[in-house]
């Protein structure tokens, strides 16, 4: 897919509302926000997900993350900051173009991301660590 809804966004043939651009990333207000600010950042080349990406485009990609949060905490006082990527459908990604939610949260935002974890599941953690080698 080298003509996604986010390649077009990339390169301006899609309307969006720009946060920041240069020549290797975009930036740009989620068209539906989960919290005011929710931002979406990626690369202007199209890769999938965090397992192609190239990475010399990867790190462009995170220090723009890093340079908006820099830019919500200074313009309007936004300390606290969800970095979100979904890889892969069974992970919730639904744009299959690498992107890096920017999601501020206050306690007042109506926002509650929980999961439900397994602390029984330590029991297995040097059995699953044995499979990485
Ligand atoms: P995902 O579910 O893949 O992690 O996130 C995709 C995000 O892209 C969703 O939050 C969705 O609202 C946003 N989105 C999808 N299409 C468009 C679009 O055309 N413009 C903008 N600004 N956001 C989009
Ligand atoms: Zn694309």
């Amino acid at each position: 897919m080298t003509d996604c809804i986010f390649c077009r966004v990339g390169r301006g043939a899609s309307p969006s509302w720009k946060v920041y651009e240069n020549d290797k990333v975009y930036a740009f207000l989620d068209i539906n926000p989960a919290t005011r600010y929710h931002t979406l950042v990626i690369p202007k080349a199209h890769y999938t997900n965090i397992f192609d990406i190239a990475e010399e485009d990867l790190k462009e990609v995170i220090t723009v993350v890093q340079k908006i949060a820099r830019l919500y905490r200074e313009k309007l006082g936004m300390e606290d900051i969800q970095i979100i990527s979904n890889t892969g459908a069974a992970a919730q990604q639904t744009v299959f173009h690498i992107h890096f939610h920017i999601v501020p949260r206050s306690t007042t935002d109506g926002q509650d991301i929980h999961w439900v974890t397994h602390r029984e599941w330590r029991g297995e953690f040097n059995d699953m660590l044995e499979k990485l080698r």
